[in-house]
């Protein structure tokens, strides 16, 4: 669910009490970045404690680290996880489905998918992209990091080399 940037979200944000809230930040007295989206400090990622936040169960958010990946992906991602629990029993209801055509009309022996079924396989479809693409998001991110990482890495050995 979409968080309103208001005063009153920004009281209740718990993130100057996480271990990535660093100084940037807080000089830049920056917070609700599950509405704000992204910081522009640099950060680490040290653990986040969004979860923890009423307005997570307010907004019946799903992820957390706002402040370093933005807020564009928890809705598309909090419905493929809903539609994805809500599809659970797939099978089931399929089969159920087709077993209802058949009862309906005994002189048709080859199942058609009917509309619910059809309806629930691009469900399950469009769920399993937005997972996709979800962990694609994520899957570039830590690679930036991860080269990020690298090359402080080589710097501090440059420098250890010098000295
Ligand atoms: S969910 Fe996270 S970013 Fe949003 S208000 Fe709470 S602590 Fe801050
Ligand atoms: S969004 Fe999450 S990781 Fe970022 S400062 Fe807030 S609680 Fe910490």
């Amino acid at each position: 669910m979409e968080v309103p940037d208001t005063e009153e979200n920004l009281k209740k944000c718990i993130c100057m009490n996480c271990p990535s809230y660093n100084e940037c930040m807080k000089t830049g007295m920056q917070g609700l970045f599950c509405a704000r989206g992204k910081t522009d400090c640099d950060l680490e990622r040290l653990g986040c404690i969004c979860n923890q936040c009423p307005i997570s169960s307010d907004y019946q958010l799903f992820g957390g680290y706002y402040c370093a990946i933005g807020t564009d992906w928890d809705e598309d991602f909090g419905k493929a996880i809903k539609a994805l629990i809500g599809t659970t029993f797939v099978p089931l209801k399929v089969a159920a489905d087709i077993a209802g055509d058949i009862a309906e009309n005994l002189g048709a022996y080859i199942p058609k998918p009917s509309k619910l079924a059809s309806t629930i396989i691009s469900t399950r479809i469009s769920t399993l992209k937005t997972i996709t693409k979800a962990i694609e998001k994520e899957i570039t991110l830590l690679e930036e990091y991860k080269k990020k990482l690298e090359a402080e890495e080589a710097k501090k050995k440059e420098k250890v080399k010098v000295e």
